[in-house]
């Protein structure tokens, strides 16, 4: 059983117009235009997010498929600047198997005046866990959802060793392949994000965000657990946990669901969010096996089938707890019996990545210097991999540190 279904495919004009020494070709994917390296070719579109467009497309040095994604003018405004300019460097120094990795990057533009458009190749992954969770008649088993779990768990406890603390984990920014593997696409909130105004049309999903960032409390790393939480409850339930349509409502899923939380947790709470959260109606809430009945889990056949639905449960009873100081941490999830199966000390505990300069996400710039920093990080990225380097013979095709793709369609985890 294949964990997934087809990539949509689409349509596309291609046509050759060369810059940039030639290396480079224009194809159009649907409404917007790709000027990239010519041993990338075959684009689709197969995604798209606040930032861009995002292309499958087969690199025709190291015969691999790669996704693509077009970060169009990113210096636009100061939010998007920061949220490339982050993940930029971010992407340039974390190294996870569970965390989507850098293959190349360029500008075709010649200078920094012309600057304008930047290119992530990326490792190419199947389909988002959005559109995993939206197959319907697509149940899960519990080895494929621990094992999803675990991975998620994996990938967020090494970016927490690089001091990078998620707060903004959501399915349409986790990433499979049809073998079961999964990778982290993004790095989340800046430190600062509280004080920027995004400005986009582009709707922010705030279902998966943890009671202490809506509350605006402080956080610590166990942040990240609420939102792996909703993510495991909302593949068992096949719906959205918490689907407020605002912070208010968002709060009130919540608490209908779990109860109202502790006195001790509000008065944590700043004065004027206090008022408020104390004035809400009280709810008692649903126990665990009312929020998660039998009837939801998978059938598992297998010798240990009754105690894995007991597992799941308890371990979600663990992880969506409204008080921090009282929910689960990672290493706890991660040695909990419905994910410690899967448990791979080099998996966990994979070296850590170099530190981060956390002074990025506090910067302060102007429009015109984002576009300066971000070009010179382009150029940097460009001279120390030989991003447009005669086709095969630059240290890219050499290094891609692309998984092999496995065309052949593994239907079970590792193992
Ligand atoms: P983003 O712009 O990073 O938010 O990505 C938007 C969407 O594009 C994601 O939700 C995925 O569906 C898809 N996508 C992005 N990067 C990849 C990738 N490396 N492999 C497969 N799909 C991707």
């Amino acid at each position: 059983m294949p964990l997934l279904s087809p990539r949509n495919n689409g349509r596309m004009a291609q046509s050759a117009a060369g810059s940039r020494n030639s290396q480079l070709y224009t194809v159009e994917v649907g409404d917007t235009r790709f000027q990239i390296l010519k041993r990338y070719q075959n684009l689709k579109p197969i995604g798209s997010g606040a930032q861009g467009i995002v292309c499958s497309a087969l690199d025709t040095v190291t015969n691999h498929q790669v996704a693509i994604k077009k970060l169009s003018r990113p210096f636009q405004n100061v939010t998007h600047a920061k949220r490339a300019y982050r993940e930029f460097k971010l992407m340039k120094l974390v190294s996870h198997k569970n965390i989507i990795g850098l293959l190349n990057a360029f500008t075709p533009q010649k200078t920094l005046d012309e600057f304008s458009d930047v290119y992530l190749v990326m490792e190419l992954m199947d389909a988002n866990l959005c559109q995993v969770i939206q197959v319907t008649g697509l149940d899960l088993d519990h080895e494929r959802i621990s094992y999803l779990m675990y991975q998620c768990l994996c990938g967020i406890k090494h970016l927490h060793k690089a001091g990078i603390i998620h707060r903004d984990l959501k399915p349409s920014n986790i990433v499979v392949k049809t073998d079961c593997t999964l990778k982290i696409l993004d790095f989340g909130l800046a430190r600062s994000t509280g004080t920027s105004f995004m400005m986009t049309p582009y709707v922010v999903t705030r279902y998966y965000r943890a009671p202490e960032v809506i509350l605006g409390m402080g956080y610590k790393e166990n942040v990240d657990i609420w939102s792996i939480g909703c993510i495991m409850g909302e593949i068992i339930r096949g719906a959205v946990l918490f689907p407020g349509s605002d912070h208010i409502d968002q709060w009130n899923k919540i608490i209908e669901q779990l109860g109202t939380p502790s006195r001790e947790f509000m008065e944590r709470l700043l004065p004027t969010v206090r008022n408020y959260v104390e004035n809400r109606p009280r709810h008692p809430g649903y126990s665990f096996e009312r929020l998660f009945p039998d009837m939801l889990f998978p059938d598992d056949n297998s010798e240990n089938g009754r105690t894995k639905p007991a597992q799941a449960r308890d371990l979600l009873s663990k992880m969506l707890v409204i008080d921090p100081e009282r929910r689960i941490s990672v290493e706890e999830a991660l040695r909990h019996p419905y994910i410690s199966v899967w448990y791979e000390d080099q998996e966990v505990n994979a070296p850590p990545p170099g530190p981060y300069d956390h002074s990025v996400d506090e910067r302060e710039h102007t429009v015109e210097q984002w576009k300066d920093l971000i070009y010179k990080e382009v150029m940097d990225y460009e001279s120390t991999h030989n991003s447009l380097g005669a086709a095969g013979a630059g240290p890219m095709a050499a290094n891609a540190n692309v998984d092999q793709p496995n065309a052949a369609q593994t239907a079970a985890p590792r193992r």
